[in-house]
């Protein structure tokens, strides 16, 4: 656990969250401030930083993939979009990796 981690504090409980589902290797948790009707975060429990660094362990990519899977099927979303914004430039504002899943309304592409 990484000191001072929102994300690190709601996987070990420290900090109340939505939890959505949850396994040995990733947790899913409403987001707090919603854009969709839907709006989950899928999160390794081993804090890593961003993509990049959950690339370099494929085991904990796969299971953050799978949690997403699981996330939609659970809940039956069958169109959604998957986010990982890197960087603040990009909207990233907690640095600890997770997968946003947006569902249940239209969205534009490019996203701009
Ligand atoms: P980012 O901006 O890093 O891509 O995404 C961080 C997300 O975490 C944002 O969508 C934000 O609403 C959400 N968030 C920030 N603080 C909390 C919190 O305390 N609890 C929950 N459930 N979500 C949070
Ligand atoms: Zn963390």
């Amino acid at each position: 656990m990484a000191e001072e981690c929102l994300f690190c504090a709601i996987v070990a409980g420290s900090v109340p969250a939505t939890r959505v589902f949850e396994n040995a290797d990733v947790l899913a948790f409403a987001d707090i401030d919603p854009q969709a009707p839907t709006h989950v975060l899928v999160v390794p429990k081993k804090h890593l930083r961003d993509i990049a660094e959950l690339g370099a362990d494929p085991q904990c990519a796969a299971a953050v993939v799978a949690g997403v899977r699981q996330v939609v099927a659970e809940l039956g979303l069958e169109q959604f979009r998957t986010v990982f914004n890197t960087g603040p430039e990009v909207g990233q504002s907690v640095f600890h990796v997770h997968a946003h899943v947006l569902s249940g309304r239209a969205m534009g592409w490019p996203p701009g």
